[in-house]
């Protein structure tokens, strides 16, 4: 059987005969049964690379992201004490973190002091990647 009608049935992109033809054919073909187990770890593997690199923080948790706007004073922590401010603005959040836009990168795993109002939180860079005119930074809070 071809690998690729495999992976059109993985897709749910076969007809409902190919369909029963293919699994009937699995049910007695061990070398068919062997390379379909493979394609459909390939696939899966796939999947979750391509959803950990779209969005490496926010979306695997599949928490609602409300959409927020604003700036935001974010202050990099740095063991010496001294703390250094970021422009930064919200662009969206989820219980658990938020996403930020900021013209200047910040590296992963630094602790940053984020305010909003009288609102104070903590929380650690886990993602920046390039964005257009600046950099999109994830942000895992913590409790303050
Ligand atoms: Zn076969």
């Amino acid at each position: 059987m071809p690998e690729r009608l495999l992976e059109e049935y993985w897709f749910g992109r076969t007809s409902a005969e190919e369909a029963t033809a293919i699994e009937e054919h699995l049910s007695h073909c061990p070398d068919c049964l062997e390379r379909w187990r493979k394609t459909q770890d390939e696939i899966q593997f796939l999947q979750e690379m391509l959803r950990a690199a779209e969005c490496p923080f926010l979306e695997r948790r599949n928490e609602e992201r409300l959409p927020v706007s604003g700036r935001i004073r974010l202050r990099i922590l740095r063991d010496s004490g001294r703390a250094i401010a970021v422009a930064a603005e919200l662009r969206d959040e989820s219980r658990s973190g938020v996403g930020l836009f900021s013209r200047k990168p910040l590296h992963a795993g630094y602790s940053v002091q984020l305010q909003k109002g009288r609102l104070t939180l903590r929380g650690v860079v886990r993602y920046c990647r390039p964005e257009y005119g600046g950099y999109k930074i994830g942000i895992e809070l913590s409790a303050a």
